[in-house]
């Protein structure tokens, strides 16, 4: 994690109006902190009642929902009825990285690179489809599990 994640993170949240109260910090501290997980609304809740025991399941769905609208988090959907969260600053100049999925223990790893230049190109040039960003998610047997 970047030194000043939460600095840029705090300017983003300011910009737009954000008003951080105690309960939105412990959420953003919970997701700072857990930057490479991906994590649900219940497993954020689980976390943050641990130094916030009067906070809500409800304030937390509100709150993921005001930083998918400030645009401070990705969203991924695993297609299991729970989406997942992670925190996400430059949204608007990089572009998605990719999904590991495992089939059997569930973990999710990441491809931080992105691979699909030579694709987008032919995409590009077949459809005069002009690429922002994509979702791509491989689903298969991670390293312990295919032992
Ligand atoms: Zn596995
Ligand atoms: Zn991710
Ligand atoms: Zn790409």
């Amino acid at each position: 994690m970047r030194m000043n994640t939460m600095e840029i993170l705090k300017e983003k949240l300011k910009e737009t109006g954000f008003k951080i109260t105690p309960q939105r910090r412990a959420i953003v501290d919970i997701l700072l902190k857990n930057s490479t997980e991906h994590l649900s609304s219940e497993e954020i809740y689980d976390l943050v009642r641990v130094e916030c025991p009067e906070i809500g399941l409800a304030t937390v769905y509100r709150t993921m929902q005001l930083l998918d609208e400030v645009g401070v988090i990705s969203k991924l959907n695993l297609d299991d009825g729970c989406i997942r969260y992670e925190i996400c600053l430059d949204k608007d100049d990089s572009h998605n990285h990719h999904h590991l999925i495992c089939k059997n223990c569930s973990k999710i790893m990441e491809v931080k690179e992105d691979l699909l230049d030579s694709i987008e190109k032919e995409i590009q040039e077949l459809y005069k489809f002009k690429i922002l960003d994509h979702d791509v998610k491989f689903y298969g047997l991670c390293e312990d599990c295919s032992k």
